[in-house]
């Protein structure tokens, strides 16, 4: 019998069984309903008994119901029908990842350990500014690249993140802030930067379809304006990124001669800075109101002399560009040091005379080890044989 002619249904989980429900989903487990597309949740309404003629209408509700009001429990969502939330909750869940520890740095930046259902872990940090802030997301269960100044770096790349488990880290924050329904005006976390844990164009399709579901208007509907993602350097996946999301491009550069990035972000052997900057050059929208960030970790006799500052501006040239210097985040057993400030402000001058904006991005959350570079969650560690290569004396004289 179809949920939705069910007689006397009512909402309480695990009434109104049904045909499509006699039987436990693999594993004995829930399955989240969080990170499908609408076409998936319409085939898992129709999985529970929904007629076909109503599924499209359901969808929208439930999307409405997930996306809008931030519902984690069926029973909430009172459009539809108890027969059809009963049948979801006995199926399906949408509950968030546990979140095994939340960190609240002096300055307001809050950090959130999140474990999924396999234990696996991943970190977001929200930076709050006066009356909006920026959510970082992580992409990947540790990272395949060996970045020498970035904690993650030093951690074994586990999995992916789906869909799902991206989404929900924006969920766990807005949940957090008690910030649903999703407002239409100003909000808290109004922003997104895919600079987390990970590698995100190497996890493009979950990112994809995350970022998505973000921005779609009948939910979160954040604007793609307010997403960054941010890459080491996977060159062929760049334009693609582009097209297909609009997104604002942040590229971790760090170093502007090929020598130095090769160490300092080990990507750079496979596509190498001329092959980055053209891709970048390529990248679809990018105008000067919506210039291309590049990242550049400020490490101590590294990189951070004025030639290498010169360099940088005759690299850029002819994109539309902004510079975003990172005075160095140290964590335990970090091998570089941070530019003093007064190394910074002399790189910052130059490149800012060459007419970019470059501002010094003030360290947030380090008390937590939650800035830029910091984080990491609990897996094994690469052998020391390959974090080596990161010592100071082997980093060519800057
Ligand atoms: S900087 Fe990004 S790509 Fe490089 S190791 Fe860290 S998380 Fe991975």
């Amino acid at each position: 019998m179809p949920v939705e002619a069910e007689p006397g249904a009512h909402s309480r989980p695990g009434a109104g069984r049904n045909a499509a429900s006699t039987s436990d989903p693999p594993g004995g487990d829930r399955e989240s309903l969080i990170g499908l597309t609408r076409a998936e949740l319409a085939e898992r309404l129709q999985a529970v008994g929904v007629p076909p003629d109503r599924v499209g209408m359901r969808a929208k509700q439930l999307w409405h119901w997930i996306y809008h009001r931030g519902a984690v429990e069926f029973d909430a969502m009172t459009t539809i029908g108890g027969g059809v939330r009963a049948a979801l909750a006995e199926r399906y869940t949408l509950a968030r990842p546990e979140t095994a520890t939340e960190q609240r740095s002096t300055d307001g930046t809050r950090k959130w350990l999140l474990r999924f259902a396999d234990g696996r872990e991943v970190e977001s940090v929200y930076i709050p500014e006066e009356d909006r802030g920026a959510l970082c997301i992580s992409s990947q269960v540790g990272c395949t690249l060996s970045c020498t100044f970035c904690h993650t770096g030093t951690q074994r790349m586990v999995r992916n993140l789906d869909a799902g488990e991206i989404v929900a880290q924006f969920l766990v924050a807005r949940d957090s802030y008690g910030e649903w329904p999703s407002p239409r005006g100003p909000r808290l976390l109004s922003n997104i930067v895919m600079m987390g844990m990970g590698e995100p164009l190497f996890n493009y399709d979950n990112v994809a379809k995350a970022l998505r579901i973000v921005m779609d208007p009948e939910g979160i509907a954040l604007s793609r304006r307010r997403i960054t993602l941010s890459t080491a350097g996977v060159v062929p996946m760049i334009e693609r990124c582009g097209a297909d999301l609009g997104v604002g491009l942040a590229i971790s550069l760090h170093a502007v001669r090929d020598d130095l990035r090769n160490e300092l972000v080990p990507i750079n052997r496979k596509y190498p800075i001329a092959e980055l900057l053209a891709a970048c050059r390529r990248y679809p929208g990018a105008s000067n109101a919506r210039r291309i960030t590049f990242e550049y970790v400020m490490l101590k006799g590294v990189n951070d002399s004025e030639a290498d500052a010169r360099a940088l501006v005759r690299l850029i040239a002819g994109i539309p560009a902004k510079l975003n210097l990172i005075p160095f985040n140290p964590w335990p057993g970090a091998p570089y040091a941070c530019s003093p400030p007064e190394a910074i402000e002399r790189f910052a001058a130059i490149v800012n005379r060459a007419g970019y904006a470059a501002p010094v991005r003030a360290p947030r959350g380090r008390d937590i080890l939650a800035a830029c570079g910091q984080l990491k969650s609990a897996s094994t560690p690469r052998p020391a044989r390959r974090r080596a290569t990161a010592s100071p004396a082997s980093a060519p004289a800057a």
